[in-house]
């Protein structure tokens, strides 16, 4: 049996400089995969098809929905029906429910919902499981052992810091996490070493890289995206309209609706507010756009 060393990258920083890490120590076997999502930004898209050209194949697989979309034609044919739900509701999710191609409206129109930080099931259906399913199981089929590489650091948080180095889970990998013990220095260290540039949207003002926005942006972050890539946040008001036509409520937000309003337009005017989302922060509103900026002092 042959170890298989799966690198799953994101176009971020962390997994960039775990896949340098493995081809520095001349890793055997190795398998670097990317699984696009549907919500990242243009340029980290560049960035895969630079790292590939830079250090070498990348394996891209994309979760579909499609056939989960289906079923819930018919759920909302029959069920939706049986239990009272309005000719209105059921005509519009009728209307949007068919499979876009891109997986992270896709996995919303089915699930009738945004995720979010309560139900966090975009990583398990965009990552985890069509991972599990399109990588790990074909290796499985060829009667080899999985090495699950991941990028985590335990710095980053409460729960990461707890975990362990290696792991075996009951599927039959292993998990390993090589960079547990790096700061974030050390990672962009590593691109240096590599002579690797970091993904550009690091110079301007992300401090992630993946979907854009993430459910778990913060305020700062996503005032950022708003006045950066104005065109991200019209793309997930559009899908703000069809998700809530395939939701049973008529209604969904990519954030959770509470005192920050109802909406993306609406939590984007609520980032560019002080602290206690009442007043205008009227300094950040007339600071001009810089050109670079970084939170991990790239730009100096
Ligand atoms: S980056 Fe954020 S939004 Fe995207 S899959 Fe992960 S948790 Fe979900």
């Amino acid at each position: 049996m042959t170890d298989i060393n799966v690198i799953s990258i994101s176009g971020g920083k962390d997994s960039t400089a775990m896949w340098l890490l493995a081809l520095e120590r001349d890793t055997p076997n190795l398998k670097v995969v990317f699984s696009d999502v549907g919500h990242e930004h243009p340029e980290t898209y560049e960035y895969i098809d630079y790292l590939e050209k830079e250090l070498g194949p990348i394996t891209r697989i994309k979760p579909d929905f499609s056939q989960q979309i289906l079923r819930k034609r018919e759920v909302v044919d029959t069920k939706w029906r049986n239990e009272g739900v309005s000719e209105t509701i059921i005509q519009q999710a009728l209307e949007v429910l068919h499979p876009t191609g891109n997986p992270f409206l896709d996995l919303c129109m089915w699930k009738g919902r945004f995720p979010s930080t309560m139900a966090r099931f975009c990583t398990v259906e965009l990552k985890v499981r069509p991972m599990f399913d399109k990588v790990y199981v074909p290796i499985f089929g060829t009667g080899n052992h999985v090495v699950s590489w991941q990028g985590i650091r335990a710095n980053e948080s409460l729960s990461r810091s707890k975990m362990a180095e290696t792991e075996e889970t009951p599927e039959g990998y292993t998990i390993y996490r090589p960079i547990l013990n790096w700061d974030v220095y050390d990672v962009f260290k590593q691109h240096d070493k590599h002579g690797i540039k970091p993904n550009p949207l690091y110079k301007q003002g992300m401090g992630r890289v993946g979907c854009m926005p993430c459910i778990n942006s913060k305020k700062e972050e996503l005032y950022e995206i708003a006045r950066r890539f104005p065109e991200e946040i019209e793309r997930v008001a559009r899908w703000e309209e069809i998700v809530s036509k395939a939701s049973k409520r008529g209604s969904a937000t990519f954030f959770t609706s509470n005192d920050r309003g109802h909406g993306i337009h609406d939590v984007v005017e609520w980032s560019k507010t002080t602290y206690g989302g009442v007043q205008y922060d009227l300094l950040k509103l007339m600071e001009e756009v810089p050109m670079c900026s970084s939170q991990y002092g790239l730009c100096e």
